[in-house]
């Protein structure tokens, strides 16, 4: 049987990870947290169950970057890896970090209030919401 795991790491590959259920959703984030944490004009992050998610390698560092939310980053190559929402029943990572990137549909963009001009009519037909998605 194929096997339905999620597996994705960082560009070095210290850190790694599994989840052994389907993501629930994924989001492009155009908020500017997003944006100041990974150097990039906004984030797609994909939202897998909490509790099918776990590290297999190395331990990421986590930092606080909100009240509710810590990001956590390789160590040694900087990578943003997941976001943890404080009563979230979601470990969102990153899509780039994922193994199979290429196989990530995103449902909404949010945090549009905040997006970048130069993003102007990406994924335009995707529903837009002013911050979070009424998924999360
Ligand atoms: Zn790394
Ligand atoms: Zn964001």
């Amino acid at each position: 049987m194929p096997s339905a795991a999620i597996t994705g790491g960082c560009l070095c590959g210290s850190v790694r990870y599994r989840c052994d259920e389907p993501y629930r959703y994924a989001v492009h984030c155009h908020c500017s947290m997003c944006r100041k944490s990974s150097g990039a004009a906004f984030m797609t992050w994909v939202c897998l169950p909490r509790e099918a998610f776990r590290l297999t390698a190395g331990t990421p560092r986590p930092r606080r970057s909100s009240a509710t939310a810590q990001r956590a980053f390789c160590p040694d190559c900087g990578a943003q890896i997941y976001m943890d929402y404080r009563g979230s029943g979601t470990i969102d990572v990153s899509v780039g970090t994922l193994d199979d990137a290429g196989s990530v549909t995103a449902l909404d963009n949010i945090w549009v209030e905040e997006r970048l001009p130069l993003m102007k009519g990406f994924d335009g037909d995707l529903p837009e919401h002013r911050q979070f998605s009424p998924r999360s």
